[in-house]
């Protein structure tokens, strides 16, 4: 059977930001994503950043998947165009199934929503539920103060310089995407139907 393209799980704003970078970006990010003939994951919704992704990479003929929970859905935020939209039960149903849908993670700027994503995601790798490489894409410097944070964190003796390592920060879209593709897991995490 031949490897499914890889695929690319994107956590982004549900808004679009204050500054027109940010929507930039994310068009940039869900073309690339296409032109490689790789495969978005998402979390379904139409508005902000996040339909800006799906609709970039659909421009170019990707395959996007969304995984939507059903209150949401309810609330007609579902994009009505993808290639596949799941209607989940839950949140944790959602997040499982986007994940187990992956083989990497960027996180753009977004939200309180994204920052869970992101962070849920980062520790289910440290706990080893996953091997699959992580990317933070930032623009405008978006990510820049939490970086700052998070090596306090390190310095201060709450992480370590490992966990650290296991997000590739870039601002490049292409050169993020190389690295994760490098970075790549085991095509199957045997943990992540455990979570
Ligand atoms: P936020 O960063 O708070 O805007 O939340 C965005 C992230 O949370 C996305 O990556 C989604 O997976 C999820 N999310 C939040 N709001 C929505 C929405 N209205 N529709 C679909 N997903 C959403």
């Amino acid at each position: 059977m031949p490897h499914p393209a890889f695929s690319v799980c994107v956590y982004c704003g549900s808004r679009p930001g204050s500054r027109p970078a940010y929507a930039a970006l994310a068009q940039r990010l869900g073309r690339a994503i296409g032109q490689r003939g790789w495969q978005v994951v998402y979390g379904g919704g139409r508005a902000g950043l996040m339909g800006e992704v799906a609709d970039a990479a659909l421009s170019v003929g990707a395959r996007v998947i969304g995984v939507i929970p059903d209150s949401l859905m309810r609330l007609e935020v579902g994009h009505a165009g993808l290639s596949e939209l799941h209607v989940v039960r839950t949140m944790h149903e959602r997040k499982q199934m986007m994940a187990e849908h992956a083989d990497a993670f960027v996180a753009m700027p977004g939200g309180i929503g994204t920052f869970e994503e992101l962070f849920e995601v980062w520790t289910w790798r440290h706990l080893n539920y996953h091997d699959r490489p992580i990317g933070l894409l930032d623009a405008e410097g978006y990510w820049a103060p939490m970086v700052g944070f998070l090596t306090r964190s390190c310095q201060e003796g709450f992480m370590d310089s490992g966990q650290l390592a296991m997000l590739s920060v870039d601002d490049e879209v292409e050169r993020l995407l190389d690295t994760l593709f490098t970075r790549r897991g085991s095509p199957r995490s045997p943990m992540l139907d455990q979570i």
